[in-house]
C-alpha cells in the first residue's frame, strides 16, 4: 500500500513504525473472511483491511480520532486471526495499538463510556479491588436486565451478568514466595499470578505450581510483579501499560540475574501475549529495552514450557474426550497450537477441535464488557461449534475464555494445566469434582 507521511510525521518513531506496516499491506482482503466482526457484521469498516484504511487515513493526515473511527476500531476484539491469515506479514498488532493510543490522546468519549473505561481500568489490573468489585456485582445481578434496556448501560448490565455467582477463597498460592520441587531439581522458573484469574480461579495457579514442582521444578512467585497491562493497553493507555510493564520486567530481572530462571510461566494467554510483546513495546526506553527483550524471551506459556521438558508417564488416565477451545491470544497471539493438544493426548485425554476454532469466543478482555451484543453472538457461535463435538468437557489455557463460555457451555470448563495437573498425580479439578463449572 503507498502511504504519504511527511518526513515530519515520519520523525515520530510511532508513526514510522505504522508507516514500515501500512507499507506491507496489499489490500488482497483475505484477512476479511476470518475476521469475526466481518463475519458477524458484513461491514467492510468492521474488517482488518477496512481499519486499516480508516488508520491510514487518519494517521496521514494527522488528525483527531472522530466517531466514526473509534466506532470500528473499538469493534475490533484484537483476535489476530487477521494476522494468522494475511499472506504479507501484516503487524495489525502494533498498528492498532498505535491507532488505540491515538485514539485515547486525541478522543473525548460520552461520559458513560469514560467513567466505565475509568473503572475497569482503576479495578480489574487490581486483585483486592476486583474482588470487592464481584462482591458488590452480585448485589447488583438482579438489575442487569434492568440496566440492559438502556444502550448506554449495556455495559454495566453485561459486567454484572459476567460476575460468578460464587468468589473462591484467597489462595496462598498467589502470594510472593518459593515453592521449592519435590523431586530432583531439574529447572527453576518464575509464575506470574496475574490479576483477574487469580481471584476468578486461583485453582490454575494451584495446579501449575503443584504440577511443576512434582516435575522437580522450583517456582518462584516474585516480589513486586502484577498485572502484565494488557487490561489498559487494549484501551490505548500506553503511560499505565509501560507502568505495568517496567513493574514486571523489574521484579522478573532481580530473579534472573539472581537465582536464575529458565523461563517466566504464563497461564492466561492474553497476558503471554502482551509479556512476549515486552521487548516492542519498551523498545524506545533505553532503561528499559534491553531487558524487556530479555524478559519477552524468557515468557512462555505453561504448556509451551511443559512441552520442552520430559514428563513422566501419566499416573491418573481418565477416559475423558476433551473440546480444546484455543484462545486467539494462544493460537493467534502466540502461534502455540500443537503443543496443548499434544499433552492432553500424551496425558491420556482424546481431544477434539471445535469447528471454526479460528473465531474468537468474544471475550477479548474487556470486549465482553464493552461491546456485549457482538461478544453474545460469538460467544453463542463458539458454544454451539463446542456443543457440536460432544465432548465431555472444555480445556483452553485462558481465564477470559473460561469466564465467557462457562455460563452457556452446558459442560465443565477448565483450564489445560487443570487436566494435565490431574492426570500427572495433582487432585481432579474441582468442577469436575461438582459436574459442572460455577457459572461465570
Ligand atoms: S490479508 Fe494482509 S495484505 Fe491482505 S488486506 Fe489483509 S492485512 Fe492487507
Ligand atoms: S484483530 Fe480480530 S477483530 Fe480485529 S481486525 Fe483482526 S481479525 Fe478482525
Amino acid at each position: 500500500m503507498q502511504t504519504s507521511f511527511t518526513a515530519e510525521q515520519l520523525s515520530d518513531p510511532h508513526v514510522a513504525e505504522s508507516e514500515k506496516i501500512l507499507r506491507k499491506c496489499v489490500h488482497c482482503g483475505f484477512c476479511t473472511a476470518t475476521c469475526p466482526t466481518y463475519v458477524t457484521l458484513g461491514n467492510e469498516l468492521d474488517s482488518p483491511r477496512g481499519r486499516i484504511y480508516l488508520i491510514k487515513d487518519m494517521l496521514e493526515n494527522g488528525r483527531p480520532a472522530d466517531e466514526e473511527i473509534v466506532t470500528h476500531v473499538d469493534r475490533c476484539l484484537s483476535c489476530l486471526a487477521c494476522m494468522t491469515t494475511c499472506p504479507s506479514g501484516v503487524n495489525y498488532m502494533h498498528l492498532v495499538d498505535h491507532a488505540r493510543a491515538h485514539i485515547e490522546k486525541t478522543y473525548r468519549r460520552p461520559l458513560l463510556q469514560r467513567l466505565t473505561r475509568a473503572a475497569l481500568a482503576m479495578v480489574l489490573p487490581y486483585p483486592a479491588r476486583f474482588r470487592a468489585a464481584l462482591g458488590l456485582a452480585r448485589l447488583g445481578r438482579p438489575f442487569a436486565g434492568m440496566f440492559d434496556r438502556f444502550a448506554a448501560l449495556k455495559p454495566l448490565s453485561a459486567m454484572l451478568k459476567l460476575a460468578p455467582s460464587a468468589i473462591p477463597a484467597k489462595s496462598p498460592f498467589s502470594l510472593p514466595a518459593v515453592h521449592a520441587p519435590k523431586a530432583e531439581k531439574r529447572g527453576r522458573v518464575a509464575i506470574l499470578t496475574g490479576c483477574a484469574q487469580s481471584v476468578l480461579d486461583p485453582g490454575i495457579n494451584e495446579a501449575t505450581i503443584g504440577l511443576l514442582t512434582r516435575l522437580g521444578i522450583e517456582v518462584v512467585v516474585p516480589e513486586g510483579e502484577g498485572c502484565c497491562g494488557a487490561l489498559v493497553h487494549h484501551m490505548g493507555r500506553e503511560e499505565a501499560a509501560l507502568a505495568s510493564a517496567r513493574r514486571n520486567v523489574d521484579a522478573w530481572m532481580r530473579e534472573s540475574e539472581g537465582k536464575g530462571l529458565d523461563a517466566v510461566i504464563i497461564t492466561a494467554s492474553g497476558c503471554g501475549t502482551t509479556i512476549k510483546d515486552y521487548g516492542f513495546m519498551l523498545r524506545l526506553d533505553p532503561a528499559y529495552a534491553d531487558k524487556a527483550a530479555r524478559v519477552s524471551a524468557l515468557a512462555k506459556d505453561v504448556t509451551e514450557y511443559l512441552a520442552s521438558i520430559e514428563l513422566p508417564a501419566p499416573v491418573a488416565r481418565p477416559a475423558l474426550t476433551v473440546a480444546y477451545h484455543s484462545a486467539c491470544s494462544m493460537q493467534h497471539g502466540q502461534k502455540i497450537t500443537r503443543q496443548p493438544k499434544e499433552l492432553l493426548q500424551k496425558a491420556g485425554f482424546a481431544v477434539k477441535e471445535p469447528r471454526e476454532g479460528h473465531l474468537c469466543c468474544g471475550s477479548a478482555g474487556t470486549y465482553n464488557i464493552m461491546q456485549p451484543e457482538i461478544s453474545e453472538k460469538l460467544r453463542d457461535r463458539k458454544v454451539r461449534n463446542i456443543a457440536a463435538t460432544g465432548a465431555d468437557l472444555v480445556a483452553t489455557g485462558n481465564i477470559g475464555c473460561i469466564t465467557q463460555i462457562a455460563e452457556r457451555a452446558g459442560m465443565p470448563i477448565v483450564h489445560t494445566v487443570q487436566l494435565l495437573d490431574w492426570a500427572y498425580g495433582g487432585p481432579k479439578p474441582a468442577v469436575l469434582a461438582e459436574g459442572k463449572r460455577a457459572a461465570g
